[in-house]
């Protein structure tokens, strides 16, 4: 099944086919664009997806895969956080749970 998404895939931000990349060259430079606006202006990934036009999710995904950074909200408590997916309270909370065994 995923074999053949693998070898014709779609730009996961136009749904233009592409072949051996997540996003068309245009999409790419899009994708670019944003990554220094973040950097520059510290934005937000909602901010990041309505100025640019990419939807929130890919950003996300983006930012779990490392390939972009940017801040996001916490996947555990929703507050926004820088370059990660979650804060570092939350993060601080699972260890000690983890360590509680
Ligand atoms: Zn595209
Ligand atoms: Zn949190």
């Amino acid at each position: 099944m995923g074999n053949l998404l693998d070898k014709f895939g779609v730009c996961e931000m136009c749904k233009k086919p592409v072949s051996g990349s997540d996003l068309c060259i245009e999409c790419n430079k899009i994708k670019k664009k944003a990554q220094e606006h973040a950097l520059a202006t510290d934005a937000a990934s909602e901010e990041i997806s309505e100025m640019f036009g990419i939807h929130e999710r890919l950003i996300g995904k983006w930012i779990r895969k490392g390939e972009f950074w940017c801040k996001a909200p916490c996947r555990s408590c929703g507050k926004q956080v820088k370059g990660g997916n979650i804060c570092d309270e939350c993060r601080l909370r699972f260890f000690t749970e983890l360590k509680r065994d």
